[in-house]
């Protein structure tokens, strides 16, 4: 979307962020309303040949209840899995079946708030049917969560289908099913999410074909028809220049296939949770440089650090770094771009090759409109920043104020 042969660009200029800096002190977020309405509507139409077709936003990736509002005007419900973000659907105005929830090792609270809500439930485990039934009472609708094995590897973010904490087993779902149509459940869902932060559209309908068969098996031998059928999320974005986006075309015309071959003309509604593909790529973390300092290596101090984005420190993870005003600068230095955490891994870029940087120079770190804030954290007394839309006149508006000292203190008791 935002990359023209090879080269990440920014939809808003210098001067543009320059009128915010001068306003707010950075380190702030900036999330670009037109390319998320875009994103969305991508998926949707891409979809589009089949009747239910659904995306539930997952909340995790970005809980502000101004960008699921967004979301829902483009026809979007959410995937909610913890009751802070049942009440981000709600300030959201995302009501009932427009909310998936799928949370793992629940507490009691919390299946009560989905099932009062009316959201549709996802069970993670077997035995949650018996605690659901006994704790919030069985909704008319359920559905499991599956964890497909056939894929042959996981990757960094997920690791290895066998070793994930999440879902059930191709056996249990049987088993799962059974009793519940037992215990006099009418309607039913199947949902999977094996993969995150997967480019490759042909590892992506693996796990969809093993998926259909085993829906398809379990709708005859148990007796049950699927209402839906949540792919989950995991759709990639291309955080690496040289990466190409994902083919959300070519994914949505072989699941096309797949559906037909499993179920011939009567193809359950699809659903699918994406979060990073959805805002990954119209977030920007903003941030001024404090310092530039050389010891055995070169680096560069900015007052962001990974509590502000935490996927680079926690999983090695790539984002693109601009320096604002360098665009078309050389890049004939070689840095190490980090925060002011007393860890060592606090680290935005390593040996990245960017033009000279002054103490001063604003750099925006790409990407970052998916798991960045919304994994902030408060370790060293760092502060959470404040969140802006980017509406299409490319005015700012602010959705999330910074924290304050007082935020960070107003919990002690003392
Ligand atoms: C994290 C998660 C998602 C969204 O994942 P993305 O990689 O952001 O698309 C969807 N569903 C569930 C159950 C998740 O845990």
């Amino acid at each position: 979307m935002n990359i023209s042969n090879g080269v990440k660009t920014l939809p808003f200029t210098k001067e543009q962020v320059e009128t915010l800096t001068q306003q707010y002190p950075t380190p702030f977020y900036i999330y670009d309303e037109a390319g998320i309405r875009s994103q969305a509507r991508g998926l949707i139409d891409a979809f589009s040949w089949n009747t239910g077709f659904k995306e539930y936003f997952a909340i995790k990736a970005l809980p502000n209840p101004e960008i699921v509002r967004i979301l829902k005007e483009e026809g979007c419900g959410a995937d909610c899995s913890s009751m802070a973000e049942l009440v981000v659907a709600d300030r959201a105005g995302v009501a009932g079946t427009e909310i998936m929830f799928s949370s793992n090792d629940t507490p009691a609270e919390e299946f009560i708030e989905a099932k009062k809500r009316g959201a549709i439930i996802n069970l993670d485990a077997l035995g949650h049917l018996d605690f659901l039934e006994k704790t919030a009472g069985l909704p008319e609708l359920i559905c499991f969560r599956y964890t497909p094995i056939s894929l042959k590897s996981g990757n960094t973010i997920i690791g290895n289908p066998k070793d994930a904490k999440f879902g059930l087993t191709r056996e249990q779902l049987f088993e799962g099913y059974a009793q519940a149509k037992a215990k006099g459940v009418k309607r039913f869902g199947l949902h999977t999410m094996p993969v995150s932060n997967e480019l490759r559209v042909a590892h992506h309908l693996e796990a969809v074909r093993e998926l259909f068969t085993t829906a398809a098996e379990i709708q005859k031998e148990v007796g049950i028809t699927f209402e839906f059928i949540n792919l989950g999320g995991g759709i990639g974005i291309p955080y690496r220049p040289e990466e190409n986006e994902f083919d959300v075309k070519a994914y949505s015309e072989g699941v096309r296939t797949l559906a037909g071959e499993a179920f011939g003309t009567s193809v359950p509604a699809l659903r699918m949770e994406c979060g990073r593909y959805i805002t990954g790529q119209h977030g920007y973390l903003v941030s001024t440089v404090r310092h530039v300092k050389t010891s055995y290596k070169h680096y560069i101090g900015l007052d962001a650090s990974m509590a502000n984005l935490m996927r680079p420190g926690m999983y090695g993870a790539y984002h693109h770094i601009t320096v604002l005003g360098k665009e078309d600068a050389a890049a004939d230095e070689v840095y190490d771009v980090v925060g002011s955490l007393c860890e060592n891994n606090d680290k935005f870029a390593i040996d990245r090759e960017l033009p000279t940087i002054l103490s001063g120079d604003i750099v925006v770190i790409h990407d970052a409109g998916a798991h960045g804030h919304a994994m902030g954290f408060n370790y060293n007394g760092k502060l959470r920043s404040a969140e802006f839309l980017m509406q299409k006149d490319t005015s700012f508006q602010i959705i999330r104020r910074a924290e304050t000292l007082d935020d960070l203190f107003a919990t002690l008791n003392l």
